[in-house]
C-alpha cells in the first residue's frame, strides 16, 4: 500500500510557504493590533457549539479555509491577555521573539527529555537554568531546577521533592504548612500528592496579608507534641491577590532550626527580583530550599513556562529517577542531564528555547527596566487614587498589584452598598469589554484588582479605565 502525499499527512514546499507565511502574517498583525483590540471576550457554551460543534470529519477541508475560519472564529473568541487594559488574574503580556521560539520548537518537534536525544536543547535549560540559580543567589554549580508547564506544576513537583528528602517513602505523620493568602495551587498538589486533610495545616496571615510567624511557631510546637512530623512550609513571595512577601528570613530561620523545607512560591513575584531594589523586595528568597518561578507572568514569556529552582540538584533526581530498561541506552553520564529524571514529565517541549531567545535578543536590561516601570505604574496608581475623594486603596501598590475599590468621602453608604456597587462596577466594565477588571475580596471587602505587569500598560489607560469606573458608579 502506498500512501497519497496527503495521506502522509504532508503539504508540498509551496504549500507550506504558502501556509506558514499566512500564519506568520497573522501573529505579526495580531502583535500589531492587540492594544486596539477588545481585551474581553464573551461567548456562551450555546454560541460556542453553534459555531463549532460537528463530528470529527473524515473528509478533507481546504487547507487556507480551514485557517481563515480558525484565524475569523476561534482566535477572536478569547481575551487578549496581552491588553494594556488586561488588568486581571495575572497578564500575559508575551513578546513576539519568544512566540517566535515556540513555532521554531513545535517546527523542529524537539524532544527536551534527555541528552541523548537533544544534548543542545538539554544544555539551554542548564545555561537558562543556571542564569536564573544566579539571579536568585542559589548555589550554580550544586543547585538545579527545571522548566514545567507553569506555576502549578513547579509546586507539585516542589512539595513532591520536599518529601522525598525530608519524609522518604513514609509520610503518614507528616504535616505540611502555608497561609490562608497562598495560592490555590498548592493545595491542589498537596491533594495529588495523597496527603490528608489532617496533615494541611492553614496559617492565618496579618492585616498586611503575610504569613503570622507567632500562629506558624505555635502550629509546628503543637505537632511536634502530638508526634507529627513538620516537614514543608509553603511561603508566598508575591502573593496573587495583593503581590505581599512573606517574612523570608524569618521563616528561613524558623524552618532552618526545625528542619523544615522552606518552599517559597514565587510563581508570581519572582520576576521582581530583576528591579532595581528586587534584592530588597523578594530579602531571604535566596535562603530557600526551592523556588518556584513562573516566567509565562513576568518574565513576559507566552504559555507555556513555569520553572522550579532546587538549592542541590540531587533532590530531583532522587526524587524522580526511575531506571526503566527501554531508557537503558540512552542514560549517559552524570554531567549530561535527562530533564525526565528531574520532574515528572518525560516527553517536554523545549521550553527554555523562547527563554533562552527571549533573553538574548533584548538583553537582561530591557527586562529590568520593564519589571521596574510594571512597579512604578502601580505605585503611581496608588498615588492617583490616593488624590481622588472617589477611590479608596485598601491594599497599597506591592509588586505591580494595587486593590482598591469605589468609597466616596461624601456619600454614606454602608459595606454592602460598597460590596454591590464594586461588583456592578467591574461586570459593566466587562461587560462593555472595554477592560478586563474583575474584582477579588480582601477582608470581606469586594475590592477592584489591577496586576499591573503589561509594559505597553501606560497611566493613560488606567485613568481612562478608572473614568469608565466612576461612569458606571454614578449610573
Ligand atoms: C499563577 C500562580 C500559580 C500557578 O501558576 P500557573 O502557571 O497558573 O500554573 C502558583 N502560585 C502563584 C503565587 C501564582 O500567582
Amino acid at each position: 500500500m502506498i500512501l497519497t502525499k496527503a495521506e502522509q499527512l504532508e503539504l508540498t514546499k509551496e504549500e507550506m510557504q504558502d501556509y506558514g507565511n499566512a500564519v506568520v502574517n497573522s501573529i505579526v498583525e495580531h502583535f500589531d493590533t492587540q492594544n486596539e483590540k477588545y481585551p474581553v471576550a464573551t461567548a456562551s457554551r450555546k454560541e460556542m457549539d453553534t459555531l463549532f460543534l460537528e463530528d470529527a470529519p473524515e473528509k478533507p477541508t481546504d487547507a487556507r479555509e480551514v485557517l481563515d475560519f480558525v484565524l475569523q472564529k476561534v482566535m477572536t473568541q478569547s481575551n487578549v491577555v496581552s491588553h494594556p487594559k488586561s488588568y486581571s488574574f495575572v497578564p500575559g503580556p508575551s513578546n513576539f521573539i519568544s512566540a517566535m521560539g515556540d513555532a521554531l520548537a513545535s517546527g523542529f518537534n524537539i524532544f527536551s527529555g534527555g541528552w541523548a536525544a537533544s544534548p543542545a536543547a538539554a544544555e539551554m535549560e542548564i545555561v537558562t537554568m543556571n542564569w536564573l540559580l544566579k539571579m536568585y543567589g542559589f548555589p550554580v554549580k550544586r543547585g538545579g531546577g527545571i522548566f514545567t508547564s507553569g506555576g502549578s506544576m513547579a509546586n507539585l513537583t516542589a512539595i513532591a521533592t520536599a518529601r522525598k528528602v525530608k519524609c522518604g517513602d513514609d509520610f503518614s505523620k507528616a504535616v505540611i504548612y502555608l497561609s490562608d493568602q497562598a495560592h490555590s495551587s498548592n493545595i491542589k498538589a498537596i491533594r495529588v500528592l495523597g496527603f490528608r486533610k489532617e496533615q494541611i495545616r492553614i496559617i492565618p496571615t496579618d492585616g498586611e496579608f503575610k504569613v503570622a510567624v507567632n500562629k506558624l511557631k505555635n502550629a509546628i510546637a503543637k505537632d511536634k507534641i502530638e508526634g507529627l512530623q513538620p516537614f514543608c512550609f509553603i511561603a508566598s513571595a508575591g502573593t496573587t491577590n495583593t503581590g505581599t512577601v512573606d517574612p523570608l528570613n524569618e521563616l528561613a530561620t524558623i524552618c532552618k532550626k526545625e528542619k523544615i523545607w522552606l518552599h517559597i512560591d514565587a510563581a508570581y513575584g519572582g520576576a521582581a527580583i530583576l528591579a532595581k531594589n528586587g534584592k530588597q523586595l523578594l530579602a531571604g528568597i535566596e535562603k530557600a530550599d526551592s523556588i518556584t518561578v513562573d516566567p509565562h507572568k513576568w518574565f513576559y514569556q507566552p504559555y507555556e513556562i513555569g520553572c522550579l529552582l532546587v538549592r542541590n540538584h540531587k533532590w530531583l533526581k532522587g526524587t524522580f529517577t526511575e531506571k526503566p530498561e527501554y531508557l537503558r541506552d540512552i542514560e549517559g553520564n552524570e554531567s549530561e542531564i535527562n530533564f525526565y529524571d528531574h520532574g515528572i514529565e518525560l516527553t517536554r517541549r523545549f521550553r527554555a528555547l523562547k527563554f533562552y531567545m527571549s533573553i538574548k535578543t533584548f538583553g537582561l536590561k530591557a527586562f529590568r527596566k520593564a519589571i521596574d516601570y510594571n512597579i512604578k505604574l502601580a505605585e503611581n496608581t496608588e498615588e492617583y487614587l490616593r488624590k481622588s475623594n472617589t477611590w479608596e486603596v485598601v491594599s497599597p501598590a506591592t509588586l505591580a498589584i494595587i486593590n482598591f475599590r469605589y468609597h466616596p468621602i461624601s456619600g454614606k453608604l454602608s459595606e454592602k452598598q460598597l460590596d454591590k456597587i464594586n461588583q456592578k462596577i467591574s461586570e459593566k466594565v466587562v461587560a462593555s469589554r472595554e477592560a478586563l477588571l474583575v474584582t477579588t475580596i480582601l477582608n470581606g471587602q469586594v475590592v477592584l484588582r489591577m496586576c499591573l505587569i503589561n509594559p505597553r500598560t501606560s497611566m493613560e489607560d488606567i485613568k481612562s479605565t478608572l473614568q469608565l469606573c466612576e461612569h458606571y458608579a454614578n449610573e
